[in-house]
């Protein structure tokens, strides 16, 4: 079984996202992943010190380079430069159109879309300020069960709502894909390794 995910925003959440869903490929499913990002993760302001296995002072680009050779390892994935403007359809048969790429079809979305406006037409009835980021215009989206806005449309990083910390965003975004591999599934579902699965 192949599902197809679009994220969209390809900061710290979007990649450990995909990161997740990477590791659960396996003999009965895969998976047809594109990570539409626009470039403007808060990330890209942060030297990060208090995130546990980071190099100290960890800046954004080596941290999106060492995520996406993690990845890359697992899963090829189609990386998309450019802003998504709507997401139209349902679960599996989404559409994200945005602004100088075709349109990508998918049967699940995970907004990483960080804490800036949000304007992708489609999803704005779940805008919400975000009241652990006490500055103007910073907005979560408005979530219920496990960070889904709908039915196979998730939320994932600080568009969650979550602290606006490296560690939170990739905790938000290991469980945004996990409920998505919980949804495939039809049971809660996640992927353990050992120190021999992949040998
Ligand atoms: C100055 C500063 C210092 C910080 N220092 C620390 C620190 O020391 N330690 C720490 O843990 N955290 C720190 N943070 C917080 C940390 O950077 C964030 O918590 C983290 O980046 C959140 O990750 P994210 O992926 O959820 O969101 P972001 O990193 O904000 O990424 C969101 C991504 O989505 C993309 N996007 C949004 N909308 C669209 C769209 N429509 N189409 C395509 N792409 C889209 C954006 O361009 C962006 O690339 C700091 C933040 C700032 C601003």
């Amino acid at each position: 079984m192949k599902k197809s995910i679009t994220i969209i925003g390809g900061s710290v959440a979007g990649l450990t996202s995909a990161l997740i869903l990477a590791s659960a490929k396996g003999e009965n499913l895969d998976f047809d992943i594109t990570i539409i990002d626009e470039g403007k993760g808060d990330l890209r302001a942060a030297a990060i010190y208090n995130a546990p296995m980071f190099p100290q002072g960890a800046l954004a680009n080596d941290i999106y380079a060492q995520i996406k050779s993690q990845i890359d390892s697992l899963i090829k994935v189609r990386y998309i430069s450019g802003k998504a403007e709507s997401v139209s359809g349902s679960k599996g048969g989404f559409v994200t159109k945005g602004a100088g790429f075709d349109e990508v079809k998918s049967d699940y979305v995970i907004f990483a879309t960080g804490a800036g406006a949000f304007d992708i037409k489609g999803f704005e009835e779940f805008v919400r300020p975000h009241t652990l980021i006490p500055r103007p215009n910073k907005v979560r989206l408005e979530w219920s069960g496990r960070q889904e806005l709908k039915p196979g449309a998730y939320v994932a990083g600080i568009a969650s709502g979550v602290t606006s910390m490296v560690t939170t965003a990739m905790g938000s975004a290991s469980e945004a894909a996990c409920a998505i591999l919980s949804d495939i599934a039809g049971t809660v579902a996640y992927h353990h390794d050992t120190p021999t699965s992949r040998k």
